[in-house]
């Protein structure tokens, strides 16, 4: 089994604490992503899992093993590198065979090893090329090979697609995803991309400065963020946020104040909340509809007019200013004629709203 348990891990570079008590349970055989934003201690984590940083308290477990004192090499842990780290004066094949130079097997096996890997990998034809002559998407693959052919308990990605194209990065996020599949091994992956956390994941962890602030599926981030930290990081474009006023509150909704004197009661507990406000709304592009593209009866529609019109091909996105100056984002499906200067009705429904507190806490859940 190949759990990795992260327990109150703290981390203090110089003056500088970067992790805080940070508790994460990684399940064996799962696909699990760290996201954040840069400087935020996704790799500092990684590197403690993989025992290249020793955390100042806490305990990491790998498997049934206390790995907090363990020396990378016994930890049963492969670590891919954004920057591929692979050795230029070697080939293909004596670059993955290098993974295998602590073990005891025979160079028939480590030969036959190699073979397997580069299948997997599809980069049988480069087994004797030297990295400068590979592609970075080639190198890579590589990389991974190194890491494959040591059959650990669990990889570490640290944005290994970084360097790549755009298209390159999407079909190696496929691969990878396929390589999960195929491998049954557990996965820690860290990117600050959180449209590669969402396609990949099994669970995500949103990390910020050095805190954890929600672990759950995409789905559950998506639907429900715990606060206005991971409801702006996740989703793209990224979420609305409008601070509107306090009407009413009781148990289990809460009417809040929109522009045009209308209002809207939303499925939020407000009780516990700083009554002083600023209360926020934030509701997603895609859950506003123009004119009445909501999926459902809207609540309420909101005058506004468009400034920019971004046509994306298959959606379009529509940037627009609400009768209060406000300016909005709307996403839709398909095509519309809409041009710069329209005046539109933007439709929402209270059950996809989110509210904020003045902390940031999500009230509606
Ligand atoms: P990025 O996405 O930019 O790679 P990250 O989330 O992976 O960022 P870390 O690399 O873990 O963040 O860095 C977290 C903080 O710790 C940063 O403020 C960084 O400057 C600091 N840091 C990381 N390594 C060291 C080190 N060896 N010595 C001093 N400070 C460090």
């Amino acid at each position: 089994m190949a759990q990795v348990r992260l327990e109150g891990i703290d981390k203090v570079f110089g003056t500088q604490q970067v992790l805080h008590s940070v508790d994460i349970d990684i399940e064996d055989s799962e696909f699990m992503v760290f996201v954040g934003p840069s400087g935020c201690g996704k790799t500092t984590l990684m590197r403690t899992i993989a025992g290249l940083e020793r955390p100042d308290r806490g305990t990491v477990r790998i498997g049934t093993t206390d790995a907090t004192h363990l020396h990378p090499a016994h930890r049963g842990v492969a670590m891919v590198f954004q920057s591929y780290a692979l050795y230029p004066h070697m080939t293909v094949r004596e670059n993955i065979a290098f993974g295998l130079r602590l073990s005891k097997k025979s160079r028939a096996e480590i030969a036959k090893a190699v073979d397997e890997v580069a299948a997997i990998l599809q980069i049988e034809p480069l087994l004797d090329r030297k990295p400068a002559a590979l592609s970075g998407g080639q190198r890579q693959r590589v990389a991974i090979g190194r890491a494959i052919v040591r059959d650990p308990q669990v990889f570490l990605f640290d944005e290994p697609l970084s360097n790549l194209d755009a298209a390159l990065r999407v079909q190696m996020r496929v691969e990878l995803i396929k390589l999960h599949r195929r491998l049954g091994a557990t996965m820690v992956y860290v990117t600050h991309d959180q449209i590669e956390a969402m396609t990949m994941a099994d669970r995500i962890v949103v990390l910020r400065d050095g805190r954890v602030e929600q672990v759950g599926t995409p789905l559950d981030l998506y639907e429900r963020p715990n606060n206005r930290f991971v409801a702006g990081f996740i989703g793209s474009p990224k979420m609305n946020f409008l601070e509107v006023p306090l009407h009413e509150s009781t148990g289990q909704s809460t009417t809040i104040g929109l522009p045009d004197d209308q209002s809207l009661t939303v499925p939020a507990d407000s009780r516990n909340a700083d009554p002083e406000g600023p209360f926020v709304l934030g509701i997603r592009p895609e859950h506003f509809g123009l004119d009445d593209g909501v999926d459902g009866p809207a609540d309420v529609h909101l005058a506004a007019e468009v400034s920019v019109v971004e046509h994306l091909g298959g959606e379009i996105i529509v940037h627009a200013r609400l009768a209060d100056g406000r300016e909005v984002q709307v996403k839709e499906a398909g095509h519309r004629r809409i041009a710069n200067g329209d005046q539109v009705q933007i439709a929402l429904r209270a059950a996809h709203c989110h509210l904020f507190d003045a902390s940031g806490r999500a009230l509606t859940r």
